[in-house]
């Protein structure tokens, strides 16, 4: 199998090594005849579209985005298949593959009372987590999020964190320098477990 190397330039490319001689329509005929079509679910996405076309319709970035059901014969089985065109911006194809990881992610994250606070590496981008009282998770492995991943993936929650915080101090102040942390942690630790009677079916 050909491995996929990301050259440090603007444009993703392969690298030399990595190209291999063109097939032709016929050698991939032959190669795909004795396979069964599986399904795939494929993400789309056109860059820098230009306003006008009444099926690919531009967001504020310039994409265009579908998901589809597909059929395909390509060899390998892998779970998570992504193909990108050479020459692609590396802007761009970040840009979608975080979109298309938001699709994807946007209902596995969940507020959780944080009261370990070491800093982890974030699940999503593995950058710092700056701690805060109530902060990010997956709900799938517990993983803390980011703040600056929660605001591209569940900006919803983002405001809630802030609101949820600010009750809680303001439940726990008797006068600006006696804030009860008791009654704050208390609060918090209420709020996420009402969230969680909330989501039963
Ligand atoms: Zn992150």
């Amino acid at each position: 199998m050909t491995k996929t190397a990301i050259k440090q330039g603007e444009k993703i490319e392969l690298e030399d090594e990595h190209y291999g001689k063109k097939p032709t329509q016929e050698d991939l005929l032959k190669h795909y005849a004795n396979r069964d079509p599986r399904r795939f679910i494929q993400f789309d996405c056109f860059c820098n579209v230009e306003p006008g076309d009444p099926i690919i319709v531009p967001d504020n970035d310039g994409d265009s985005e579908f998901i589809l059901e597909t059929y395909e014969l390509m060899s390998g089985e892998p779970t998570v298949r992504i193909l990108i065109l050479p020459g692609t911006t590396k802007k761009d194809a970040i840009r979608v593959l975080r979109k298309t990881a938001a699709r994807i992610v946007s209902e596995e994250i969940e507020l959780q009372v944080n009261s370990v606070q070491v800093n982890m590496p974030c699940g999503i981008c593995g950058n710092r987590c700056n701690d805060n009282d109530l902060d990010f998770f997956t709900k799938d492995n517990g993983n803390q999020v980011c703040g600056q991943c929660a605001l591209i993936y569940a900006p919803d929650l983002v405001v809630q964190q802030k609101q949820i915080e600010s009750q809680a101090d303001h439940a726990a102040r008797g006068s600006p320098e006696d804030k009860q942390l008791g009654v704050y942690w208390a609060y918090l630790h209420d709020w996420v477990e009402k969230q969680k009677e909330m989501k039963l079916p």
